[in-house]
């Protein structure tokens, strides 16, 4: 039993899925066809909605903790691992997801941007970071090198939230948060999420908006993050997420990140500096990013139909 098995319910389901784990080289057509094809058919029609407690998900069918499932959703989704070249290594439940991704109903194409318009002083370039698992690891569980601790009242509940911060996260913040626009883009309730980042950023220093669940859009039980909603421009807009299924409409502007959930010398926010920072002089981020991570050769064969291109829709708001 390896130690994240040993942590918790909750970290043996992330270890189930690490043992799972494929890597890209092996062909997207090989994986496919040794699974039963009955697993990527069987999956449920489109759900589309932003709370509702009692959608069952792959990854938390197995939770012995609903409660954590409901507010801290993100940290029971399936996580990503980098290889030594930054390419994403994608488990067997992602790349069926990704790959069967029906397009974005066309009422989620033209909703009004949740974020004010930008100012003369608002960075160029829009940089939305996740936050469980990407900034932070969180539980309800004691762990005894908490950063912080905090308490969730949820469905007349309350909750003890122990908090771990991924290394170098404000090191980070501060190399981005003068050349980004940056913005909390979570799955996770507000209720949890908006007094955690209370925490990590009380004078609103680094992070300019904040997005919870209501703004991700659920489908086939994960939350998708539509960057539509932002109202920025497609071109200069990035988002950081460990799990890419979040960016499932967005390949070319996610940059996947590798799952934080303890240690005291993970260093992969600020390894990617250097490439953030090299984006704020190209006109359009997305070639870049997908010749980085390479997120379209990973998933393989996808109607571009499912991709959405929101030049056109962005050309109606910018
Ligand atoms: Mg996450």
């Amino acid at each position: 039993m390896d130690r994240a098995e040993r942590r918790s319910p909750l970290s043996r389901t992330h270890a189930r899925f690490r043992r799972r784990r494929i890597h890209p080289e092996i062909q997207n057509f090989t994986i496919l066809t040794t699974l039963n094809p009955s697993t990527a058919l069987a999956m449920p029609p489109t759900a589309i909605e932003g709370d509702d407690p009692n959608v069952s998900t792959d990854s938390n069918s197995e939770s012995d903790d609903s409660a954590v499932v409901d507010f801290l959703y993100s940290s029971v989704q399936t996580d990503i691992m980098l290889d030594g070249n930054d390419i994403p290594q994608i488990d067997v439940d992602q790349l069926i997801l990704l790959q069967n991704m029906p397009p974005l109903p066309i009422e989620y194409r033209y909703r009004l941007p949740a974020l004010p318009l930008k100012t003369r002083r608002t960075p160029s370039i829009a940089l939305a970071l996740d936050l469980d698992e990407t900034l932070v690891h969180c539980s309800l569980e004691y762990f005894p090198n908490a950063s912080h601790t905090f308490s969730v009242e949820f469905q007349n509940d309350r909750y003890q939230v122990y908090v771990r911060i991924r290394p170098f996260l404000y090191e980070f913040l501060e190399q981005v948060c003068d050349s980004f626009e940056i913005i909390l883009f979570t799955a996770s309730k507000k209720v949890y999420a908006d007094k955690l980042l209370d925490i990590l950023d009380p004078k609103r220093r680094y992070f300019r908006h904040r997005l919870f669940r209501e703004h991700c859009i659920l489908i086939n039980g994960n939350y998708v993050k539509d960057l539509g909603i932002l109202g920025r421009d497609p071109a200069r807009t990035i988002i950081i997420d460990n799990s890419p299924q979040a960016f499932a409409y967005h390949l070319d502007n996610g940059i996947p990140i590798q799952s934080y959930f303890d240690g005291e010398t993970d260093d992969e926010l600020i390894q990617l500096v250097p490439f953030l920072q090299s984006l704020r002089y190209v006109n359009d981020v997305r070639p870049f990013i997908r010749d980085r991570f390479k997120m379209r050769d990973i998933v393989g064969p996808i109607s571009d139909g499912n991709l959405l291109d929101l030049t056109d829709v962005a050309a109606d708001l910018l």
